[in-house]
């Protein structure tokens, strides 16, 4: 991980509140994520909207919210989301904007979960979001990971590679990169951001 927090002892005290976690498909964000959950319920997660169809054991509400194309439009027209994007050409997926600004005037650490067009609207709109990017060892290993998770056909796999290779090449319009190299280390030095804060990530 790099260190941000350069700012000295005295930044430390106030933690971030607001974090976005991206990283190409398939690195891990979601078991990362799924970690916060487990160990770290003092962190709050965005729930996201979806169009996209549940995959088994997925709970609506606790996942994802998920939703008709016709709720999607409305939420957007309306100004329901902080963010949205088309992710793998496939589906539609948006970070409801009211739990955030709710999660952040209470004073309480957010997190989001979301790709890397996501994350991206978000600097544009908090620019004090504290952006983190979850890169994998190595591509090698990003193939390895999305082929051995076996959720999606061949169509879909190629799809998602051809996104990967994108979304690595975007690691450097983040903050502070965490090597996924193991989900526990990934976990623990992303709650470590939220404890000591850093120099752009406080709001
Ligand atoms: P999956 O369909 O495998 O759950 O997620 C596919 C991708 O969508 C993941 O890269 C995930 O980070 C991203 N994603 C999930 N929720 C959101 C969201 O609210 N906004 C954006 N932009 N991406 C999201």
């Amino acid at each position: 991980m790099t260190d941000a927090s350069s700012a000295g002892a005295a930044s430390r005290a106030v933690p971030s509140r607001l974090v976005v976690l991206a990283g190409p498909t398939a690195v891990g964000k979601g078991t990362v994520a799924q970690c916060i959950r487990r160990d770290h319920p003092d962190i709050w997660i965005s729930v996201s909207a979806t169009t996209r169809a549940p995959r088994p054991g997925e709970i609506d509400g606790v996942h994802y919210h998920f939703v008709s194309d016709e709720e999607f439009d409305r939420l957007v027209e309306h100004d329901g989301f902080l963010e949205w994007a088309v992710v793998h050409q496939a589906a539609r997926y948006g970070t409801p904007r009211a739990a955030v600004e709710e999660q952040l005037r209470e004073g309480r650490p957010a997190l989001l979960e979301i790709d890397l067009q996501g994350a991206r609207q978000v600097r544009e709109r908090l620019p004090e979001a504290l952006m983190v990017f979850l890169a994998p060892p190595s591509f090698e290993e990003l193939e390895r990971r999305l082929l051995g998770r076996g959720t999606e056909d061949a169509a879909e796999r190629a799809r998602r590679l051809e996104t990967a290779r994108a979304e690595l090449a975007a690691e450097a319009e983040f903050d502070i990169t965490i090597v996924n190299t193991d989900v526990e280390s990934a976990c623990q030095e992303l709650v470590e951001l939220f404890r000591s804060g850093s120099a752009r990530g406080r709001l």
